[in-house]
């Protein structure tokens, strides 16, 4: 996106310290989702990045990848699937595992969302460990369906997510944070 662009996404995010735990920062995006300049302005440069790498479908990660994917989806005229935290999705689903810091999460897809001949983008507000966002990729693949990339809001450079989605870091508007 535009420098401009770039400063107004990031005058929308609070860092809030020491939440949901002691020594993390926080990203908190109410801000931007509450200003409809800086809420349009990343969909459109989302949209923009969708488009450069042919997707044909996009995956929100909840929660809050869901609030950025579906404006996304409905402007770039594609299908918008959720992927949800095990045990939320009513019909035939496929599940990953992950690794968390302490112990493990599992995610969701419905099986009949994805199928061969999607490329499907997944979008995220953060990518921190990148344990959620590879999952998903893990989910995609095993569906048949290709990867068109990852795009976040933003990166926590200290993390490895980056290194963990080994090039399908489609991309970040506000890079690494
Ligand atoms: P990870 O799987 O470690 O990349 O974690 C990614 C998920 O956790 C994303 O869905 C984010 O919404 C959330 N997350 C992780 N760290 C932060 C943070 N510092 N601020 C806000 N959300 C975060």
């Amino acid at each position: 996106c535009t420098p401009e662009v770039r400063e107004l996404l990031l005058s929308r995010i609070t860092d809030v310290h020491d939440y949901p735990k002691p020594g993390v920062v926080f990203k908190d995006i109410t801000p931007l989702l509450a200003d409809p300049l800086a809420f349009g302005a990343l969909t459109d440069t989302l949209v923009e990045l969708a488009g450069r790498y042919g997707a044909t479908k996009i995956v929100g990660l909840e929660a809050r990848g869901f609030i950025l994917a579906a404006p996304v989806a409905v402007k770039a005229g594609i299908g918008f699937i959720p992927v949800r935290k095990a045990g939320k999705l009513p019909g035939a689903t496929l599940a990953q595992a992950y690794e968390l810091e302490y112990g493990t999460a599992e995610i969701e897809v419905h099986a009949e969302d994805l199928s061969a001949g999607d490329r499907v983008m997944v979008i995220d507000d953060v990518l921190a460990t990148g344990g959620t966002a590879e999952a998903s990729l893990e989910l995609i693949r095993r569906a048949g369906a290709e990867v068109a990339g990852v795009a976040v809001l933003m990166e926590l450079s200290f993390l490895p997510g980056r290194e963990k989605l080994a090039g399908a870091l489609a991309g970040s508007p506000l890079d690494a944070l």
